[in-house]
């Protein structure tokens, strides 16, 4: 439709929710993700030997009607489930989180093992580089976390500062395999306050395989504190913790890992669904607008989208 180009720079539940739209709507929006495959923090490890860890986001939920119908259609499609934890009934992709941006994610033109190096501004638009193309596009979408999102635009942009006041933790996640035989005290437990402040058995959710998996996830204080430390020397700490409160043997562990996120919990959100520049051709946007939750990564991505339909529909 109509000569106009958009580039959308992440390939996570934002920029996949603002593409996604976008194409239903005729354009053809081109994402670019740094990383191997798509979801960025709906995320899932596999090892060799068949085990299989959600390591980052552990389940969605939805507040709004709009991110429920997402859920219901994904359900429908097979890619989505039920899972009970320790207090709550929730939905997760399946046979991995991931599998709900892969649903939205069918038809587009997305180009992985992309790394977007640099950003500038051109009398028509933006042009972004990676490290061996450059392109052109009359509108960019940057849907990556918010520090990400200030080292591509730069400290000294405009919107730079409008944002400046977001903030985000970082979390150590643990991924520990067992032998099948060991049976633990819980499946799921949720204890902010505690190190380990989330605890999941890996496999107690829908369509996985049947292993002894764990997920472990830090909490802030514990990560923030821990941050730049040695993922095996980490691994080894929380393995230890863990083993303590599952009652395992820690040498009979099969699989053991850690994943840091840097940028993983939005503490402080913009408070806006998006963020735009006074030229009205680049957009910022993802779960750090909103909430610490899919939802809101979701919600940012089709609020970009639905802007961009209007102004562009506009000329
Ligand atoms: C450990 C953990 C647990 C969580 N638990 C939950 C939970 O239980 N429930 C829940 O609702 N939410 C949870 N979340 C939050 C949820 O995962 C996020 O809110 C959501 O996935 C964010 O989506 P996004 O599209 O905004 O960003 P992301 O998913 O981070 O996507 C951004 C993408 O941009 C890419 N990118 C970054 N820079 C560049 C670049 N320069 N060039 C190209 N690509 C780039 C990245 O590779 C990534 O794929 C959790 C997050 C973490 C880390």
């Amino acid at each position: 439709m109509s000569g106009r180009s958009i580039g959308i720079i992440g390939a996570g539940l934002a920029g996949l929710a603002c593409a996604d739209l976008l194409a239903k709507r005729g354009f053809h929006p081109v994402v670019f993700d740094k990383g191997r495959g798509i979801g960025g923090r709906l995320a899932t490890r596999r090892t060799a030997a068949g085990f299989q860890f959600d390591h980052g986001a552990q389940f969605v939920t939805a507040k709004t009607a709009g991110f429920g119908e997402v859920l219901s259609q994904a359900r429908e499609a097979g890619v989505a489930g039920n899972w009970s934890t320790a207090d709550r009934n929730v939905t997760v992709g399946v046979p991995s989180m991931n599998a709900i941006a892969k649903s939205l994610a069918a038809g587009l033109d997305i180009r992985l093992n992309t790394r977007v190096t640099k950003i500038w501004e051109t009398a028509n638009g933006w042009q972004i580089a990676d490290s061996e193309t450059e392109t052109p596009f009359d509108r960019l979408v940057i849907a990556v976390p918010q520090p990400q999102a200030v080292d591509l635009i730069g400290k000294d942009h405009p919107l730079a500062a409008e944002i400046a006041h977001v903030t985000m933790s970082p979390c150590w996640t643990l991924m520990a395999a067992f032998p099948e035989h060991l049976r633990a005290p819980f499946s799921s437990r949720r204890a902010p306050d505690s190190c380990l402040a989330w605890v999941a058995l890996n496999s107690s959710k829908p369509e996985r395989p049947d292993k002894n998996s764990w997920v472990v996830q830090a909490s802030a204080d514990w990560s923030a504190r821990n941050l730049d430390r040695d993922p095996d020397d980490v691994a080894r700490e929380l393995l230890l913790r863990l083993c303590g409160d599952l009652r395992f043997e820690p040498t009979s562990a099969l699989h053991v890992a850690a994943h840091r996120w840097r940028y993983a919990k939005v503490e402080t959100p913009y408070g806006k669904p998006f963020c735009r520049s006074a030229s009205g051709t680049l957009y910022l946007g993802g779960d750090w607008c909103l909430d610490a939750r899919a939802e809101a990564a979701w919600t940012s991505g089709v609020a970009i989208a639905e802007d961009l339909l209007e102004h562009l529909d506009a000329k």
